[in-house]
């Protein structure tokens, strides 16, 4: 028998055994084929059912109007920092980026380096610990559309609400956040996500844009494969997809349903997040400072009030099986990400350990 941890990574992250087990008894011979499924034409009837499917089973979970195409592309979540602003903007437009974390900056910043794009409103200067007033927010005019991440992974810091943009088409980076709670999708002209973080491994970004948007011709021509419109008119099989990244993408979208869908996901998202968010504002071994009306409910970041424990922490942490616990490079302290696959248990586990931890550490 395997000894799995609790997997605590931001990203590629822990997925549910039960997805794993499958995958492992189906690895040799998917589909009675004789083949893998990792050799296995995308092309084939056996894969457009299992696209179609994995299409319209997120469509039922998100409930996805007809009006929206669901892109199932290779490549990173950060292809898309490129794609969005060379796709949909002209020499004479700009875009807008409300910058909440590191991940909404880098996006800006690529922007910048391919069309005209700005701030409207930025919490760099105080260490990204807050999203500034709306009121405060300034769009300008002839603005193309405006960009967001509802879920800053870094810096554990999630949107509360859908931003306001006077209908301009509204863009967010999901990749932390799809499928982790509700959407109204009609708000959104464009939603991407990588699915290393809570869908999928590493190598596969799902895009759900409105059919208006692949009207607007971008000048000058965007390369083949980055064009969305292309990308939606071949159905996403414009070229050779993510295959093995698709097949589970499936098996998760099923899995979620099982669970009851997004809602119920949310709901037990929501209890994950408050246990843990409870018991670091019970203690004053660890702190955090992001504002609470906006802290994530997926990425939990904190740090020891005493920072020459951390690297102690982290390795008494991996040795009773909790794995990935180190924050992120650039803010560093301490990052639990707790996406569906995490299960209660793992967060008590969590608790479990950090008070000990905190009670053999204090004196
Ligand atoms: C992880 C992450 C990214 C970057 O993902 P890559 O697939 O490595 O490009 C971008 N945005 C958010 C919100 C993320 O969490």
């Amino acid at each position: 028998m395997t000894t799995r941890v609790y997997n605590f990574g931001a990203g590629p992250s822990m997925l549910p055994e039960a997805i794993l087990k499958e995958a492992q008894e189906e690895f040799l011979d998917w589909q009675n084929l004789g083949v893998s499924v990792l050799e296995v034409g995308h092309r084939t009837p056996e894969f457009l059912a299992l696209i179609n499917h994995a299409e319209q089973t997120l469509r039922e979970l998100l409930f996805i109007p007809q009006n929206y195409h669901v892109l199932f592309l290779g490549g990173v979540a950060r292809t898309q920092f490129a794609m969005i602003p060379m796709n949909f903007l002209h020499p004479d437009e700009q875009a807008g980026y409300l910058v909440t974390g590191i991940w909404s900056h880098m996006a800006l910043c690529e922007a910048q380096h391919l069309k005209k794009a700005y701030c409207i409103t930025s919490d760099e200067q105080n260490g990204y610990k807050t999203i500034p007033n709306p009121k405060k927010w300034i769009i300008k005019e002839n603005t193309s559309y405006v960009y967001y991440t509802p879920n800053e992974t870094v810096n554990g810091i999630r949107f509360p609400y859908v931003p306001k943009t006077n209908g301009i088409p509204l863009i967010a980076d999901m990749t932390s956040a799809l499928l982790t709670e509700p959407i109204d999708i009609k708000q959104f002209g464009l939603i991407f996500a990588g699915a290393q973080k809570n869908i999928a491994n590493a190598g596969l970004t799902i895009v759900i844009i409105r059919d208006d948007l692949l009207e607007r011709m971008p000048i000058p021509h965007v390369p083949t494969m980055l064009s969305y419109k292309i990308q939606a008119e071949h159905h996403s099989l414009y070229a050779t997809l993510p295959v093995f990244n698709c097949y589970l993408a499936d098996k998760m979208f099923d899995w979620i349903k099982k669970q009851g869908g997004v809602e119920e996901l949310y709901r037990i998202n929501c209890q994950k997040a408050a246990k843990l968010y409870q018991y670091l504002d019970s203690t004053d071994f660890y702190t955090t400072d992001i504002d609470p009306e906006v802290r994530s409910i997926v990425n939990i970041c904190f740090s020891l009030k005493n920072k020459n424990l951390e690297n102690e922490f982290l390795r008494l942490a991996q040795l009773r099986g909790l794995y990935a616990l180190k924050g992120h490079r650039l803010v560093g302290g301490i990052r639990a990400s707790l996406y569906n696959a995490m299960p209660m248990a793992g967060v008590d586990s969590l608790i479990e350990f950090m008070s000990e931890f905190a009670k053999e550490n204090s004196r």
